[in-house]
């Protein structure tokens, strides 16, 4: 089969699109011939190595597609159903292994390339708005990056929840991209200083919480944007790690919760795999939410998608087709 991977860590220069063995079901894995693989920002981190793998490395920890065949031990999933997961490495690939026990039945109402685009960045979503810190109605969070694929859906998980949603993008054309999704307030945070645009929005108060996938570039003042005892949930790093911090900090900026979650942790457990996914699938069933699919390439062009995501010149979701 067709597989991109690396042996080795850097640039999109660095992907190899070659063949490679077909894997086999082994115990308790289900074989998926894959329709759509979704694209996520973790991607670039195995490739550069910034999230460290033994080589090879084949890239990609979301997919949807059908199953062709189940190992010893599988009985919840058979030949010809419609499946997704995510966080199961090695998905940019025509077929992949996948423990059974991580992949949902996509409803038939649900086209593959929206289940691809739902399992990573909706079950996301769904834990940091009902999990790490569960909103409330009437409660008003900051969603950094919110026309990209997980800020939109936070935001649309946010306002499910019922609270006032306050995203930033860069680009007017994404702000609009935002206010779609269900934004109540935009703030362009490559124009305006968005802890001060936070305050006056507040009237002075601060958010409950702040859902920053930025990292680096929005951490000190995501920090100020918080009310006294607020949430920081800093959950991705598009603009680099956020630097070590003395915890002195917290207490001066209003005694302040930190917290820096990951999808696996929040998925470990089958039940509440089944929870999130269910959930997050029956929202776009029934039209609550669409994510958006900003652009879907040929497999072997993985690294132009790599590419425009990095460069920040996408929204929504990018999906690779083997
Ligand atoms: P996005 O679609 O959100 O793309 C990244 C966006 O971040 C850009 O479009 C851009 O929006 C913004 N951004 C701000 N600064 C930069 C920068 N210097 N370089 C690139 N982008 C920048 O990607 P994903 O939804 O795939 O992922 C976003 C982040 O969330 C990643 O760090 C990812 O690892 C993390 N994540 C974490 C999860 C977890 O469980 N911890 C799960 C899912 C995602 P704009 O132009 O508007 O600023």
């Amino acid at each position: 089969m067709k597989a991109v991977f690396v042996t080795e860590f850097g640039g999109i220069e660095k992907l190899r699109y070659e063949e490679i063995a077909t894997p086999a079901a082994g115990e308790g894995q289900a074989l998926v011939k894959i329709d759509y693989t979704g694209v996520n920002f973790i991607d670039i981190y195995f490739r550069t190595g910034l999230y460290p793998a033994p080589p090879p490395v084949v890239l990609g920890m979301e997919a949807a597609g059908v199953v062709e065949a189940v190992g010893p031990g599988v009985e919840s999933v058979k030949p010809g159903d419609r499946v997704a997961y995510a966080m199961a490495r090695g998905s940019y690939a025509e077929y992949a292994a996948v423990p059974a026990w991580q992949l949902v039945k996509v409803p038939a109402q649900v086209g593959l390339d929206l289940a691809a685009a739902s399992m990573l960045q909706g079950m996301t979503a769904h834990y940091l708005t009902h999990s790490t810190y569960p909103l409330h109605p009437g409660e008003i969070c900051l969603v950094h990056a919110a026309a990209g694929g997980a800020g939109q859906w936070t935001v649309a998980a946010a306002k499910i929840r019922g609270a006032q949603v306050i995203g930033t993008v860069s680009t007017a054309a994404k702000a609009e991209t935002a206010l779609a999704a269900g934004c109540d307030h935009v703030i362009n945070y490559a124009e305006t200083d968005f802890a001060a645009e936070v305050k006056r929005i507040t009237e002075g108060r601060g958010v409950d919480v702040v859902y920053d996938s930025v990292g680096a570039a929005t951490w000190e003042k995501s920090l100020d944007s918080l009310r006294p005892r607020g949430m920081m949930v800093t959950f991705g790093n598009a603009s680099g790690p956020v630097p070590p911090f003395p915890p002195l900090t917290l207490s001066q900026k209003g005694s302040l919760f930190v917290t820096r979650p990951t999808l696996a942790h929040y998925t470990s457990k089958r039940e509440e795999l089944e929870w999130r996914a269910s959930e997050v699938l029956n929202w776009v069933q029934g039209g609550l939410f669409s994510p958006q699919i900003f652009k879907v390439y040929p497999l072997a062009e993985a690294g132009a998608a790599h590419d425009a995501l990095a460069a920040r010149l996408t929204s929504g979701k990018l999906l690779l087709q083997p």
